[in-house]
C-alpha cells in the first residue's frame, strides 16, 4: 500500500513537471514570438568601428565582437546564428532605427546613459571603455590640455562632445566643437586639417590610427556599452540580458574581447 502511494505521488509529480516545462516552451512573449515567426533577428551594428562592427569593402561581411554577440543571441532566440539580417547604424541613426521597428536590438558601442534610459532599455554592460583622442603625429600634443583653442571633429549624437567638455571645464581650457555623421569623416577632417583632433570611445579610435596619428593617453568618463531594444519589448530585453550575463559568467564575451585583440 505505501509502495503505491509513492508511486502516485511521483506519478503526479512527474506530470506536474511536464506540464511546467511545456507550458515554459509555449510560453514566449509576444515580442519573442513575432521574432521566432518572422524567422529571422534584426540587429543594428556599426560596419566602421574595426574589431566592434566593421565591413569589409573587399568581401562585404560585416564582422567584429558585437556581430559575435549578436549572433550569439540569435541562437538563443532562432536556434541559429546565421539568422540575424544586420543593418549599418551609426550614433545618430540606431536611437530612430528602434524606435520605428526596423531594428530589433541594437549592439553598437551604444553607452548606457541615464538620458537614453527613459528611451530604451539596456542590458547590463560587456565593455567599459573611455573617451580618447586622436591626433596628428606631428601636432605634438601630449594631454587635452594642449588642445587648448583647438578644434575637436566628434560624432553626432555621441557622448563624446559633452565627456570632452566637461573634462575641458575642470582645466579652463577652450575648446571648438564640429559634428559629423560618420567616423570616416572626422578622420578625413583630422587629415585635411579642419580639425585638430578626432574624439570617441578609444576603443573606436584605435580602428583610426595610422603612421602619421597617435592616440593620447587621457581617457575619460567611462562608457559602459549595453545591448539596447524597444522600450516595451520587454521580454526580449529580458532575454538578452540573461544572455549577456551568461556570457560575462562563462568567460565567453572575455574570450571575444581576445579574439578580436580588443584592448
Ligand atoms: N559610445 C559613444 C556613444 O554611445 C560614442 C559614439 C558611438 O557609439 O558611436 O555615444
Amino acid at each position: 500500500m505505501k509502495k503505491f502511494s509513492v508511486l502516485i505521488v511521483s506519478l503526479v509529480l512527474l506530470a506536474s513537471l511536464i506540464t511546467v516545462s511545456c507550458m515554459a516552451a509555449t510560453t514566449d512573449s509576444p515580442d519573442i514570438k513575432a521574432i521566432k515567426d518572422r524567422g529571422v533577428l534584426k540587429i543594428g551594428v556599426k560596419v566602421d568601428v574595426p574589431k566592434f562592427g566593421y565591413r569589409d569593402p573587399k568581401t562585404d561581411k560585416i564582422d567584429g565582437f558585437e556581430v559575435d554577440i549578436a549572433k550569439v543571441i540569435a541562437k538563443k532566440i532562432l536556434g541559429n546564428k546565421a539568422k540575424v539580417d544586420f543593418q549599418a547604424v551609426n550614433a545618430k541613426t540606431r536611437g530612430p532605427l528602434l524606435d520605428n521597428g526596423e531594428v530589433d536590438l541594437v549592439i553598437a558601442t551604444f553607452t548606457i546613459t541615464d538620458e537614453r534610459k527613459k528611451s530604451y532599455n539596456f542590458s547590463d554592460p560587456y565593455f567599459t571603455d573611455g573617451v580618447g583622442l586622436l591626433v596628428k603625429k606631428a601636432g605634438k600634443y601630449k594631454s587635452l590640455q594642449d588642445l587648448n583653442g583647438k578644434k575637436i571633429g566628434v560624432a553626432q549624437s555621441s557622448t563624446s562632445r559633452k565627456a570632452v567638455q566637461d573634462e575641458a571645464d575642470k582645466l579652463g581650457i577652450k575648446i571648438d566643437f564640429f559634428e559629423y555623421a560618420t567616423y570616416p569623416e572626422i578622420k578625413a577632417a583630422l587629415d585635411s586639417g579642419r580639425v585638430d583632433c578626432f574624439s570617441v570611445d578609444a576603443s573606436i579610435l584605435n580602428g583610426y590610427v595610422d603612421r602619421s596619428t597617435m592616440v593620447l593617453s587621457d581617457r575619460f568618463s567611462p562608457q559602459n556599452y549595453g545591448v539596447a531594444s524597444k522600450k516595451g519589448n520587454d521580454g526580449l530585453a529580458q532575454l538578452v540580458n540573461d544572455t549577456i550575463n551568461d556570457m560575462k559568467n562563462s568567460g565567453q564575451i572575455n574570450k571575444l574581447i581576445k579574439k578580436w585583440k580588443i584592448k
